[in-house]
């Protein structure tokens, strides 16, 4: 694709990166047919397509208007379109530059403010979460039905279970919302860990991994996440610690692109980006330490009969480990589901759910029909942010698939 980026822009490193994005567009369209707003929208400017076209128009000196930025803020960052690209269109890092300089120009409606300071404000910190997710379940009953619904069913603090010492030692990513919507989840990575003979160890400073902030573009909030999560991991690995794990595939995607984030933020020569390198080296999905060990110490919980399977973006389009929990659960001996469209998004998207209601709900629907199709009985999936957000009108169990395991 032919540009013309204004000389400003041009003197950046950002400005350059992006004019090689844009340059490396060929502008086919293919990943129009993968896009899920495209396909719900019908419009050229809610596709991928539409999007580069914008975020061109603005490096090439046009003002973003509103609907610029409704349009670019209407992406899901789920990845479709990079998994579907023909030509390596690295479309998501031309969508944070695109996205950085819309924010800066356009004035957001206050409720989006307000609800967009709500989401910075709180859901990073798992204290304030915890918080606000009690104070709702509490008065749950005097909430619109709607409110309500988010909230999580059966709240409360687990005790982490408490493995035997082993030889092995691995660190979990505790993330901001597990300990208060579904702490059960770390409590099952632990037992399962502990069956294969890993340790599973307590991150010391548990918190979020910025990628609630990095989404929202608020761009100091981040840097300090990523530094302080760099210092803390790092100090871990040289403690002994194998792998750090995650069992929330938004998290471990985040992690594994810090080196491209702190480059991005500090640049290549801050003393952050030797250790970014190693952080994200040893960050793993649990799939991949699961698909990499004897799986015989464990069974299949037989409660369930037949599995729906959603794999998260964040695992397939952006870890690209698209099949490797079905593997799994079909070595254990799973009966998994047939489920049609299972490269697009639920419409969870972190926070997009909370800011963008009306797309995502509709997208929500729309898998829930897919999943709950062909007689399942249970959906299971990889991330906790999906697995809630169906929950709130699936009319079977949403679980983590780990919860399919002892
Ligand atoms: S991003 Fe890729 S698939 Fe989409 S128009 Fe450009 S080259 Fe084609
Ligand atoms: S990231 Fe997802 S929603 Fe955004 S343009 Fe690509 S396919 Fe569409």
């Amino acid at each position: 694709m032919q540009t013309n980026i204004i000389e400003s822009y041009k003197k950046t490193h950002l400005g350059q990166q992006a004019n090689d994005i844009l340059r490396s567009c060929v502008h086919c369209g293919f990943c129009n047919a993968t896009c899920p707003t495209y396909q719900l929208l019908g419009d050229e400017l809610d596709g991928p397509r539409g999007r580069i076209y914008l975020i061109k128009q603005i490096l090439e000196g046009k003002q973003p208007t509103e609907k610029t930025k409704q349009h670019l803020d209407n992406c899901l960052n789920c990845l479709n379109c990079e998994t579907t690209c023909p030509s390596g269109v690295q479309y998501h890092h031309l969508l944070e530059i695109g996205q950085t300089l819309a924010v800066k120009e356009v004035e957001l409606p206050w409720r989006k403010k307000i609800l967009r300071q709500l989401i910075l404000n709180v859901m990073p910190y798992p204290k304030r979460f915890n918080f606000f997710v009690s104070l709702g379940v509490s008065m749950s009953a005097f909430l619109p039905d709607k409110l309500a619904r988010l909230l999580p069913k059966d709240h409360k603090q687990t005790l982490y279970f408490e493995p035997q010492t082993r030889s092995r030692k691995m660190l979990l990513l505790y993330g901001c919302v597990h300990k208060a919507i579904s702490p059960d989840i770390h409590q099952k990575t632990s037992q399962v860990l502990d069956k294969l003979g890993i340790e599973l160890i307590d991150e010391n400073d548990p918190g979020c991994c910025g990628a609630m902030t990095h989404h929202l573009q608020a761009e100091p909030q981040t840097i300090e996440f990523l530094k302080k999560n760099i210092d803390s991991w790092s100090e871990s690995i040289e403690q002994g610690i194998e792998v750090i794990i995650s069992n929330a595939s938004g998290c471990g995607a985040m992690v594994k692109d810090y080196p491209r984030l702190v480059e991005k933020y500090l640049g290549k020569e801050s003393v952050y980006y030797e250790k970014a390198v190693r952080v994200a080296a040893v960050t793993k999905d649990i799939s991949q330490i699961l698909s990499q060990e004897d799986l015989s110490p464990l069974t299949l919980d037989s409660k369930y009969k037949n599995i729906a399977y959603h794999p998260p973006c964040s695992l397939q389009h952006a870890q690209h480990l698209p099949e490797i929990v079905e593997q799994i659960l079909a070595s254990l001996g799973a009966n998994l589901s047939p489920v049609q469209d299972k490269h697009l998004c639920c419409g969870s998207a972190g926070s997009y759910s909370i800011l963008n209601p009306e797309i995502s709900e509709q997208l929500r629907d729309k898998k829930l029909d897919h999943l709950q199709n062909n007689n399942a009985d249970v959906i299971a999936t990889a991330n906790i942010g999906c697995l809630h957000h169906l929950q709130t009108k699936s009319k079977i169990p949403v679980i983590h698939w780990l919860q399919l395991i002892h």
